[in-house]
């Protein structure tokens, strides 16, 4: 492939370092791609252009909304035509069956489409005000924000970047936006997409390189109006301090732990292939995945024995030919897996299934991980505690719903969780009480473009997707007209 370049006020480039790096495919470790490295000079370049983009042209900004909607259906219907490209760069770049990243890049098709309409929707209130000052109509608008940073992880390397950039788009503003420098391929030909169909110059700007400089440079920037951010908590932190100089407006989408809350009423099969859905869709590294299964005490013994059974029975492979699991996302990730692996057994928790590096045939070349289960795990466990972001699930049991709750809610992250029981009135009560903002009753990790995402606690602020989602990019402005216009008789008293 050709060298992967930043797309900046316009044009495609190589950053002012000419420095480049390869991309690996982790299914064997050869080289996909060399990519253009970027540097703080080059996100000042995008920076400015996107700020003479919004303040200045202001082509983006100014569009009647129905040329602008029409344009995101426009961006949708062209990675619909090259949708098999797409998914094939996303399954080799970062290592997810192709089934996967099919169903993501179709999500990616529908978030366009979902906010080339969402934008057309009417926007603001009227307000009823009191009368102090005499009659006053009260209204309000909504703006965009500005110049937009975004920055994103590469588990989801194309949707996590959608997620963002639709309804940044819809709302008006000018981005600059970096993705993972570990998966940039179908972000590159994203933009490719951009550039055909004729967004404004300096309306999208795509940051390559390393997130420690380039990240934090968008995040620390004065003329960056917002950064929304989706990765580690870690960063998550740093950007907001970062993000303080000019009190920005922030987006963070963090990790999380989430618990999968299993009472013994449940369908016992449905509760295993969902948990499976769960902690083994995208190998695990998933923020919402469900890591912690938390399980009535009776019926452990025999959930376990089925969830082995169907775990072992996983098909490992090359991601193109479509196994249940690919390899992760890199050499290094999957050590730190592993790692987390050996203290899992070494703090005493109970290695039931997999627990090690899969190197049959082929894979050997490859970064892939057995689907791993935990049995007999304790609150205090670092494999129940921290984020893994890997095939590794825990299995911990109460035996009162009580008991359950406390144990879903022991952790400093509240992304996601779930609950399955038969007992209606219990699956409310449940989930009620768990402290996460994306829940589901009876089936773990679907996800939707209409509906809100983000998390509680230290998952992170405000949410991405749906109406919240769009308003995430918009200032809302309060303006008030006096009915009677003239002389109040203020100081006439
Ligand atoms: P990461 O935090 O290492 O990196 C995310 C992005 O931030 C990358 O583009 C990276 O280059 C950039 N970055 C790194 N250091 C930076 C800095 N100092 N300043 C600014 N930017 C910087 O995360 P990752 O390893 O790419 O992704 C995995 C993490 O993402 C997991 O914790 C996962 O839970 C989280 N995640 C959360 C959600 C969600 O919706 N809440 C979704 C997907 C992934």
């Amino acid at each position: 492939m050709e060298l992967q370049k930043m797309f900046i006020d316009g044009e495609w480039v190589e950053g002012s370092t000419g420095k480049t790096v390869p991309t690996l495919n982790p299914a064997n470790g050869e080289v996909l791609a060399m990519v253009a490295e970027g540097n703080v000079e080059d996100v000042d370049k995008a920076i400015a252009a996107a700020k003479r983009s919004f303040y200045v042209t202001r082509e983006w900004r100014d569009m009647d909304s129905q040329t602008r909607a029409d344009i995101l259906l426009k961006i949708a219907d062209a990675i619909d035509a090259e949708k098999e490209d797409f998914a094939k760069l996303d399954c080799m770049d970062h290592g997810k069956p192709l089934r996967e990243a099919e169903a993501d890049v179709d999500d990616a098709i529908h978030c366009f489409r979902y906010y080339a309409g969402l934008l057309k929707m009417p926007q603001g209130g009227v307000y009823e005000v009191n009368e102090g000052f005499g009659k006053m109509h009260s209204y309000t608008v909504h703006e965009p924000v500005g110049v937009c940073g975004l920055i994103t992880p590469w588990n989801y390397p194309l949707l996590m970047g959608v997620w963002k950039l639709a309804p940044a788009l819809a709302a008006g503003n000018s981005v600059v936006f970096k993705p993972s420098s570990n998966c940039v391929l179908s972000c590159v030909k994203l933009f490719g997409i951009f550039e055909k169909i004729g967004m404004p110059k300096g309306s999208v700007n795509l940051i390559l390189g390393p997130g420690g400089i380039t990240g934090n440079r968008i995040a620390e920037s004065k003329d960056v109006d917002m950064v929304t951010f989706t990765g580690s908590t870690e960063v998550g932190q740093s950007i907001m301090r970062a993000a303080a100089g000019n009190v920005k407006k922030i987006g963070l989408e963090l990790g999380g732990k989430s618990p999968n809350v299993i009472f013994a009423d449940a369908d016992l099969d449905g509760a295993v292939e969902w948990a499976m859905i769960g902690i083994f869709l995208n190998q695990g590294e998933v923020c919402s995945a469900g890591s912690r299964i938390i399980i009535e005490e009776s019926i452990k013994d025999e959930f376990v024995k089925r969830l082995v059974k169907k775990a072992n029975a996983i098909t490992i492979g090359n991601p193109l030919e479509n196994p249940d699991m690919g390899p992760l996302v890199s050499e290094s990730h999957m050590n730190k897996v592993l790692g987390y692996i050996k203290k899992g057994v070494e703090e005493g928790a109970t290695l039931v299934c997999g627990g090690e590096r899969y190197t049959e045939g082929e894979c050997a070349k490859g970064f892939y991980v057995r689907p791993t289960v935990f049995d007999n795990c304790t609150s205090d466990m670092t494999i129940v505690r921290e984020e893994i972001f890997g095939p590794v699930v825990t299995i911990q049991t109460f035996k009162t719903e009580q008991e359950a709750i406390d144990m879903a809610n022991d952790t400093e992250y509240g992304l996601a969780g779930a609950v399955f029981t038969g007992d209606g009135s219990r699956a409310l009560r449940v989930i009620k009480e768990i402290r996460a903002g994306i829940t589901w009753i009876n089936c773990y990790n679907p996800a939707f473009n209409e509906a809100p995402w983000g998390g509680y606690k230290k998952s992170g602020i405000g949410r991405d997707l749906g109406v919240q989602g769009l308003e995430e990019y918009q200032e809302i402005k309060q303006i008030n007209i006096n009915l009677n216009p003239g002389i109040v008789g203020w100081y006439e008293h």
